[in-house]
């Protein structure tokens, strides 16, 4: 994996065009992303996790490579639809499902569902008689960033207990999840995790219970992350060695999403204001903690900045351009002078970043350019070709 990284030469003849703030989505990156899963992880089916970024174009760069997608709305299905993909490329992995995403997927024929719980049993048995079932689990993963386990996943001493009710009801129950958490550095998390299913499996054996499926969730890092001290090769055939040797007839498959395409995304600012505070510089940018970069605060994240000036470096912070005083979105790190109009770019800005961006105080969101729309032809000469996050 090569990393997206816009090069000074190229953000401005972008920049000639368009107004910044703007993303840059590049789908090769993703592509290669992909292809680097397929790779090191060739029988795990990929459900590409669309709440990541659901951008129309790199759904559909994920679909034409041959993934199928995790949702979990009624509006992430309707989304998936209108591209044209079939509810059968879509597995419904929100734990508890509202009437509305119900109704949805029995509209377009989903088939897979994932539940925690015995009260969401009868919902999906009204809706869909039949309908495949995946008991989510409780597993623990202490090197992780984003711990999704506090609030999903049943414990694993009742999983079979749901599986079997599930049965009971109409349902066609047929394997376990489980999601160790995001932005997971541990391979040790994901072995644990496929020896507690291997147990569960053996027992739900001896209950006459012949599971087939198993699913292994999201979390993986993105993939250049800064400071990732991880080896990604490795950490994926040491889990695909596991699956081979406690699972080598399972149905098996993953639900990345931060993974294909947090890398794939820049985002280029502007400086638009200039402070000495403290007798240190700060400078507001065009783009906000409130839009794209919300990830600072809902994803723990931080992203690599990029300038394009040398010189003698002074600590400085950067700020978002909206009137509140949590929209700090770096502070004190070493950086030559900059001045207004300079531009400053986010790199590996692709997952949990766009897709949350609101209006606060009126600024617009940022649209997200398709590089190769952009450098395969001419610049589209307006803003109606562009891709936007709805
Ligand atoms: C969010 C989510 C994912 C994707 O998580 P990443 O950390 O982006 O890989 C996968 N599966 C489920 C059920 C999720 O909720």
């Amino acid at each position: 994996m090569k990393g997206f990284q816009l090069t000074e030469k190229e953000i401005n003849q972008i920049v000639e065009k368009y107004p910044t703030p703007f993303l840059v989505s590049s789908l090769e990156e993703m592509r290669d992303n992909y292809r680097f899963l397929r790779k090191h992880l060739p029988k795990t089916g990929i459900y590409y996790a669309m709440k990541a970024n659901p951008t129309p174009a790199m759904l559909q760069c994920m679909y034409d490579m041959g993934a199928s997608f995790d949702v979990a709305s009624a509006g992430e299905m309707e989304q998936l639809h209108a591209l044209g993909i079939p509810g059968k490329r879509m597995i419904y992995a929100n734990p508890v499902k509202d009437v509305r995403g119900l109704a949805m997927a029995e509209r377009l024929g989903v088939r897979r569902y994932t539940f925690d719980d015995k009260s969401e049993i009868s919902k999906i048995a009204a809706r869909i008689p039949n309908a495949e079932v995946m008991v989510r689990i409780r597993v623990v993963n202490r090197n992780v960033l984003v711990d999704l386990n506090t609030k999903f996943g049943a414990a694993p001493d009742e999983a079979l207990d749901l599986l079997q009710m599930a049965g009971h009801a109409g349902l066609n129950p047929i394997g376990i999840c489980f999601h160790v958490g995001s932005q997971s550095l541990s391979t040790e998390a994901y072995e644990d995790a496929l020896e507690l299913c291997r147990e569960l499996f053996d027992e739900a054996e001896t209950r006459g219970m012949h599971l087939t499926h198993l699913d292994i969730g999201g979390g993986l890092p993105v993939p250049s992350a800064e400071g990732l001290s991880v080896n990604l090769k490795e950490m994926l055939e040491a889990i695909h060695a596991r699956m081979e040797a406690l699972f080598p007839d399972t149905d098996i498959w993953m639900e990345p999403g931060r993974f294909l395409c947090g890398t794939a995304v820049n985002l280029v600012t502007s400086v638009i204001g200039t402070k000495e505070r403290n007798g240190h510089a700060w400078y507001v940018l065009d783009e906000s903690i409130y839009g794209t970069l919300s990830g600072i605060i809902f994803d723990h994240w931080i992203y690599p900045m990029h300038w394009f000036r040398t010189g003698e470096e002074r600590i400085s912070s950067f700020v978002g351009p909206s009137c509140d005083s949590i929209d700090v979105l770096r502070r004190d790190i070493m950086v030559p002078r900059l001045y207004i109009g300079d531009k400053v770019l986010f790199t590996n800005i692709g997952a949990y970043s766009s897709v949350s961006a609101s209006r606060f105080n009126g600024f617009e969101i940022a649209p997200t350019l398709i590089w190769e729309d952009l450098f395969q032809e001419d610049l589209p000469a307006d803003l109606s070709r562009v891709e936007m996050v709805s």
